[in-house]
């Protein structure tokens, strides 16, 4: 039997762009100008395909020149928030029984619009949330890479499932939606995360109420916007940007809600899962609750390593998009022989490191995404100079915007708070492991299981590490960021979360319920 899906080509990741080629860095020049030339726009609401203005508003700033308004974006009330869950319930009912063919779709008109747009999305991005050019086009890429992952896999989910056969029985399994759910991205990847959990949720027949992260509301709107323009249902999407505080624990509680579908710190997760766990009156089901989190993510470097490889991925790795990827290295643990020629080699390779406006183009890292995330990672950095050795920068760097140096501490201990405790920001502490076995011992001891990478050439040490390092993504001799999506299916153990593996063939079994349906015949 031909299925629809044989008939589409095999999921392929989107490049990356480096912006080597002329044409792209100029395309992203006349992008960088024409987001700008928007800068300041409102952004309303959107339920049930209104688009609805508040008079309370949230500014997202340029965190690199905070003076500048990326745009305006509604704060929705608690009323508009029921209104988001009524409209998202009414509009379930035509979407759970719209083909997967038609919904998925909608994902690759996304997809390509988006593609279209590139350029567009990179700039907003970098001035969102300042990222640097190759990051924020690896978001975009992202985003694009999930929105064509899912539509595919929703149609294998779709197929016929196979089942046991039995004599005098027609037997099927299928998978069908859940219902009204709740979507709560952070804003660090600000298209490639939203987009994800959001596409996702909706091509499984779902629908959605978007709360987005105050911090990169306008990413968000883009998307919204986006959807509706290539002809989605009104109500399907529905857009409820509010502060978390105010608007997140009605819409997380709300009996009419399915799911939960949330991305972000560790401490607003276990809130959002111990809310969600509560039946509220004229609730008929347990929430599902998918809840990825923080992370305290070590790189190992073995004694026999490659120690200018090992240098060069975790400099990228701790300072990539200034070390607020869940899966940035916070931990470097060195093995005891190499440790002093690894600092060495470490302290001249972070001196490289270029901090300024991510609006230009080489710049390596920007500013931290708001003046709270740049007032904790400082207190950090003050508590992380009594655990250890600042080796390298320590301070505010130069402009108006929330920007902070490259910073290194050496010689901590494993228990240290800096140790332990999920900074999100461009600070790396450096631990000295007695052998192999201490630095597995001490990169498992930490609350989280995010990610890892372990540097080595001694295939012992390979298997051994496969076995005992506790992580939901492992890598060896490569940096601990950058999964792909179909690649590497990514989610964390322990307190990183549920492990929900988000662009791998089990994420969409999130966002639906098998039935078995059986007939005599
Ligand atoms: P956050 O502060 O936890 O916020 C995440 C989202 O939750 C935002 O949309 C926020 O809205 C919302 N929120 C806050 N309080 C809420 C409440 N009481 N009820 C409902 N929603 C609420 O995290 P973030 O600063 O955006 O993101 C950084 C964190 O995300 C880090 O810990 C990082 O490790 C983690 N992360 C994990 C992964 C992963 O895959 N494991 C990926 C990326 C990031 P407001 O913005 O309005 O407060
Ligand atoms: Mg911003």
């Amino acid at each position: 039997m031909t299925t629809t899906l044989d008939r589409i080509a095999p999921f392929k990741n989107e490049a990356i762009k480096a912006f080597t080629d002329p044409a792209d860095a100029a395309a992203m020049e006349a992008a960088l100008k024409e987001v700008k030339a928007g800068f300041g726009r409102f952004y309303p609401l959107v339920i049930g395909g209104e688009r609805i203005e508040t008079q309370k508003r949230i500014r997202s700033i340029n965190p690199a020149a905070p003076s500048e308004i990326v745009g305006e974006v509604a704060s929705a009330s608690a009323t508009d928030a029921q209104r988001a869950i009524d409209a998202a319930q009414r509009a379930f009912e035509s979407w759970r029984a719209v083909p997967a063919r038609e919904r998925a779709e909608f994902l690759f008109k996304a997809a390509s619009l988006i593609r279209e747009r590139r350029f567009l999305y990179d700039a907003l991005l970098v001035y969102e949330v300042g990222k640097s050019w190759p990051e924020a086009d690896a978001d975009v890429a992202e985003a694009i890479d999930f929105l064509e992952f899912y539509a595919r896999e929703i149609l294998r989910y779709a197929q016929p499932q196979p089942i046991t056969p039995m004599a005098g029985e027609e037997n099927e399994l299928v998978y069908i939606p859940l219902g009204v759910g709740v979507v709560i991205p952070p804003w660090n990847f600000a298209a490639a995360i939203a987009i994800g959990m959001t596409s996702a949720a909706i091509v499984a027949g779902n629908t959605v109420v978007l709360k987005p992260s105050s911090d990169s509301a306008v990413t968000a709107a883009w998307f919204v916007d986006l959807m509706h323009e290539i002809g989605l249902p009104p109500g399907v999407l529905n857009f409820l940007p509010g502060s978390g505080s105010e608007i997140g624990d009605l819409i997380v509680a709300h009996p009419k809600v399915r799911f939960v579908s949330f991305t972000g710190s560790k401490e607003v997760g276990l809130h959002i899962n111990e809310l969600a766990a509560k039946p509220e009156k004229g609730q008929r089901w347990i929430k599902r609750v998918v809840a990825e989190m923080g992370g305290k993510d070590a790189i190992v470097v073995a004694a026999d390593a490659d120690v200018d490889a090992a240098v060069e991925g975790i400099a990228v790795s701790a300072f990539g998009f200034q070390g607020q990827k869940c899966s940035a290295c916070s931990r470097a643990i060195i093995e005891e022989p190499i440790y002093d020629t690894f600092l060495e080699k470490l302290r001249a390779r972070v001196a490289k490191i270029t901090v300024g406006n991510p609006s230009e183009r080489g710049t390596y890292m920007g500013p931290v995404v708001n003046a709270k995330a740049l007032d904790s990672i400082e207190r950090y950095i003050e508590i992380g100079k009594k655990e250890g050795r600042l080796i390298a920068g320590g301070k505010r760097a130069e402009g108006e915007g929330y920007f902070l140096e490259p910073t290194v501490i050496a010689d901590v201990s494993r228990d240290a708070k800096i140790a332990q405790e999920e900074i999100f920001g461009p600070v790396l502490a450096v631990i000295k492991a007695r052998d192999f076995e201490d630095a597995l011992a001490i990169a498992n001891d930490t609350e989280f299981g995010l990610t890892g990478s372990v540097y080595t050439s001694d295939e012992k040490k390979i298997e051994r590490a496969k076995d005992a390092f506790f992580v939901g993504n492992l890598y060896f001799n490569r940096k601990s960021t950058g999964a792909m999506v179909g690649v590497h299916p990514f989610g964390g153990f322990n307190m990183s979360g549920t492990d929900s593996k988000a662009g791998g063939r089990d994420y969409l079994l999130l966002y639906l319920q098998a039935k078995s349906v059986a007939r005599k015949i």
